[in-house]
């Protein structure tokens, strides 16, 4: 059940490849900092959630991939080819998906924040609009609802529960706790259920929760499917899905990878608690799809960021690498502290010990303290790891850098 991860990243003879090839090859002609995607990895990925999803019995899956975790369009197009729906977060993520060739019957769009315009233009989306608008305030229902019959349509909603719970995870990326702006309360959901006013122009088509990222540990999953099978059973509607969210984890650290949850446990987990808590209680007799949402899992080990140095410096007893990647390409561990292992291109037996820093001026621009790594020179390929997932979809022209290329390898 502890599995580790495949990682496109291998060292074959000292010298470190990526799928196979020589990564001093890939990067011969490319200029640095540069993002590159595997394929191969990827599809591995995908297939293993869709069948282990399907081993698990998980009625009639859909899989709607979390763009904002990266929404580099030749990744969408290979998702959509493999069969994958998506989570939008907003008019650009959506038109970004439709573009990629995502159906609109397979988008579901989340967010507190959805606008006029985007409402708009996703209820017009195909023949009959996207597949749902993920509820997250009463204010949205009443909007939906009136844009809907502006433009004399019916839209599909889902209400998402704020489950209550704590998501043992990183304070910034927990969402399912009272105090966090995402969600509805039950009590609230509820009661708008019963105000007919508000379904004029709108259809129920199911509930849904996410309760945050970088899931290692499944009983604040079962508590919030718990929490969302409890709502379904109380309002004894015919729904169309369950919508569990996403949130699973990858290991980016060895102590990660021997605590975190398989993607055959997380399918186990889920599918047991869907019988245990809602299944085998409903007196419905369809049966609601099950909708994910996964992100990170399917795209965080595909990629990696590859650097050079520019220089080493020291400063009494601190050693640094300086790269040429910095906070601005990729924010997560000023943001999270989040831990990135970098690796040389070339493996040596002599180590130093080094800090390796970017460019930016921010003391934050830092992407390990004392690592251990080959004593570095001018020029030399670092590679930054597990990179794939809200990496470029975070960067930004901070300190007018332009933003790194995307290389897609197949
Ligand atoms: C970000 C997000 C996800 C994906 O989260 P991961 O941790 O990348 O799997 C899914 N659903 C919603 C609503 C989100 O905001």
């Amino acid at each position: 059940m502890k599995n580790i991860l495949p990682s496109p990243l291998q060292f074959k003879k000292n010298k470190l490849t990526f799928d196979g090839v020589l990564l001093e090859s890939i990067a011969q002609k490319l200029p640095t900092p540069f993002y590159l995607y595997s394929q191969k990895t990827l599809d591995s990925y995908f297939k293993s959630f869709t069948q282990s999803a399907k081993a698990h019995k998980i009625n009639n899956p859909l899989v709607c991939y979390a763009v904002k975790a990266n929404s580099n369009i030749e990744v969408l197009k290979r998702l959509k080819d493999l069969g994958s729906g998506a989570d939008v977060v907003s008019v650009g993520e959506l038109k970004k998906a439709i573009k990629a060739g995502i159906p609109p019957e397979k988008i579901v769009f989340s967010g507190v924040a959805k606008t006029k315009d985007e409402i708009l233009f996703a209820l017009k989306c195909g023949k009959s609009g996207i597949y749902s608008f993920n509820v997250e305030s009463i204010e949205e229902l009443i909007l939906i609802n009136d844009l809907a019959k502006s433009i004399k349509k019916k839209a599909r909603v889902a209400f998402r529960l704020n489950p209550q719970v704590h998501a043992k995870t990183h304070k910034h990326i927990s969402t399912g706790n009272k105090t966090h702006k995402f969600g509805l309360l039950k009590a609230d959901i509820q009661e708008a259920v019963a105000v007919t006013e508000f379904w004029t122009h709108t259809n129920l088509v199911g509930l849904s929760v996410h309760i945050g990222s970088q899931l290692t540990d499944m009983k604040a999953t079962v508590s919030a499917i718990k929490e969302l099978a409890n709502l379904a059973l109380d309002i004894n509607l015919p729904i169309e899905f369950l919508d569990v969210g996403g949130g699973l984890g990858i290991d980016y650290t060895h102590k990660e990878r021997s605590k975190l949850a398989s993607i055959d446990y997380y399918m186990q987990t889920v599918s047991m608690a869907l019988e245990q808590f809602y299944f085998s209680k409903s007196s419905i007799l369809i049966k609601p799809r099950i909708v994910f949402e996964p992100g990170r899992i399917l795209v965080g080990k595909m990629g990696v960021l590859v650097s050079r140095v520019v220089r080493t410096k020291t400063s009494d007893n601190c050693h640094f690498t300086i790269i040429d990647a910095g906070m601005n390409d990729l924010i997560r561990p000023a943001l999270y502290e989040a831990h990135h292992e970098v690796l040389p291109a070339t493996k040596s037996a002599k180590l130093i010990t080094t800090d390796i820093v970017g460019p930016i001026c921010e003391t934050a621009d830092c992407f390990g303290t004392k690592r251990k790594l080959p004593s570095l020179t001018s020029g030399d390929l670092v590679v930054i790891d597990n990179a794939g997932a809200y990496g470029r979809t975070m960067a930004s022209n901070y300190n007018e850098r332009s933003l790194a290329a995307e290389i897609f390898f197949r």
